[in-house]
């Protein structure tokens, strides 16, 4: 990234907005601010029946490609001074909404008009026209990842996710080597290659440099494309994943919004993450972060010209090409299931 692109005041370092002051820390107190700004908009509710969704839906469908994104901005960019530097109050109240995925895949859909479609995404449209068993074959993840299963077992028994689940590394990749297609297909329909934490450890123990987890997340990627993931309670959630962490990715560069990680939703982080999110802001300050204000770390709201940067990326690496699939199917079960696509959305998130 070359550092003559960006305007002189600006600060890559501390990546904040050029004009804005770039606070030492920056933790503001929740005083409500966020109720006032955008908050009678009518595309920034949050459904809770039927009827309120087919409102919301017919209200996004009545605004422009220019409006959603224009409006975004306008939003987005909000700000009011504190004594620690800039607050952006209502990223807090975008974050998660129907606008904000209504805006994403619009916003995605231009860029990817506006750009070439990227070597991997070329690929990927080839390779989800052939059968399971050439992916296996010539995905280099899935290449790589499988040279000689001798069955040994050694990944199970040491996998977390198969003490928790019907799951089992080494019969995956027992499926993977036979590569019977009816068998992939259903094994890519099924649960299963949802149930791996991603978590590397057979892949560091298994005698013959296997690697389940990179085979897993190379079929997870198969089932997305063939749309076969929407098959199964965890792959429909893939819908929702696409939106929470390619939507923080997409707009704020950074795959948490740390402010959101409500520990009811995130039970999974244990009882170290419930102590430290009662007291966020202090956690906020000790670090001299904060998701909603200019200024430094992982958590602040990321300069444009960074963020075109890491755009780029999601494009020239396919993830562009996955998201607008995931969608396209997500759509599809819409339509099968009478609902509207943000109904859709939050049913595959909450099911199961
Ligand atoms: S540890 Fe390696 S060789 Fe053993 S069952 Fe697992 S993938 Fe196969
Ligand atoms: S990466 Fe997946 S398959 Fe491998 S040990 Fe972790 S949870 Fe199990």
């Amino acid at each position: 990234m070359s550092s003559s692109k960006f305007p002189a005041d600006f600060d890559l370092q501390r990546q904040a907005f050029p004009g804005d002051d770039t606070p030492e820390r920056s933790a503001p107190e929740d005083t409500g601010l966020q109720n006032q700004s955008g908050a009678n908009a009518p595309w920034l509710d949050r459904p809770t029946c039927p009827e309120e969704y087919r409102r919301l839906r017919l209200c996004l469908d009545s605004l422009s490609d220019r409006e959603i994104l224009e409006g975004y901005r306008i939003l987005r960019d909000e700000k009011v001074p504190r004594a620690e530097g800039w607050y952006y109050p209502n990223v807090r109240i975008l974050h998660g909404t129907a606008f904000e995925r209504e805006k994403d895949r619009r916003e995605q859909k231009i860029w990817s008009e506006a750009h070439d479609e990227s070597e991997v995404a070329r690929w990927y449209r080839e390779a989800r026209e052939k059968p399971c068993a050439w992916w296996v074959e010539n995905h280099i993840i899935a290449r790589h990842a499988l040279t000689s299963c001798m069955s040994c077992g050694v990944c199970t028994s040491l996998c977390p996710a198969a003490e928790f689940f019907d799951y089992n590394p080494r019969t995956i990749m027992e499926i993977v080597q036979e590569k019977d297609e009816q068998t992939l297909v259903e094994l890519l329909r099924s649960d299963t290659i949802w149930y791996c934490y991603q978590c590397a450890s057979c892949k560091v123990k298994c005698p013959r440099q296997n690697s389940p987890f990179g085979m897993l997340s190379s079929l997870r990627q198969l089932s997305q494309l063939k749309g076969y993931h929407v098959h199964s309670i965890r792959g429909r959630q893939q819908v929702a994943a696409r939106h929470l962490w390619g939507g923080n990715l997409w707009n704020r560069a950074c795959s948490l919004y740390y402010r959101d990680s409500h520990p009811e939703t995130h039970r999974d982080f244990g009882p170290r993450h419930e102590t430290l999110y009662r007291s966020i802001e202090i956690a906020f300050r000790q670090v001299g972060a904060c998701p909603d204000m200019s200024g430094s770390l992982s958590a602040r709201k990321i300069h444009p010209e960074t963020l075109q940067e890491v755009r780029r990326l999601w494009h020239a690496g396919g993830a562009l090409f996955l998201w607008q699939m995931i969608d396209e199917a997500a759509a599809r079960g819409a339509v099968e299931d009478g609902l509207t696509i943000d109904e859709y959305h939050d049913k595959a998130k909450t099911e199961g």
